[in-house]
């Protein structure tokens, strides 16, 4: 059982909280920066160096090239997740 601390600081921009989104697709959970789009899934420790980036993993789960934002918004895509499911 992973306990999320109620409000972590990114740790890469440290300019906005680390907050729980899901996919909307299949409700897969994951930590999001909505400042400098910075992703952690919720089995890592979030630190700069396991950051992911959002617009790579949305790219890869839709299968497109670059930039995965041309013809879609984030709400399209994602939402924000009152806690975890997994
Ligand atoms: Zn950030």
């Amino acid at each position: 059982m992973l306990v999320m601390p109620a409000q972590l600081v990114c740790p890469r921009c440290e300019q906005d909280w680390v907050r729980p989104y899901r996919f909307k697709a299949d409700g897969t959970s994951f930590l999001l920066c909505t400042e400098c789009d910075s992703l952690w899934w919720p089995d890592e420790a979030v630190a700069v160096a396991r950051a992911h980036f959002l617009d790579d993993v949305v790219a890869a789960r839709l299968g497109v090239e670059g930039n995965p934002w041309s013809d879609r918004v984030w709400a399209d895509v994602i939402e924000p997740a009152p806690d975890f499911r997994r």
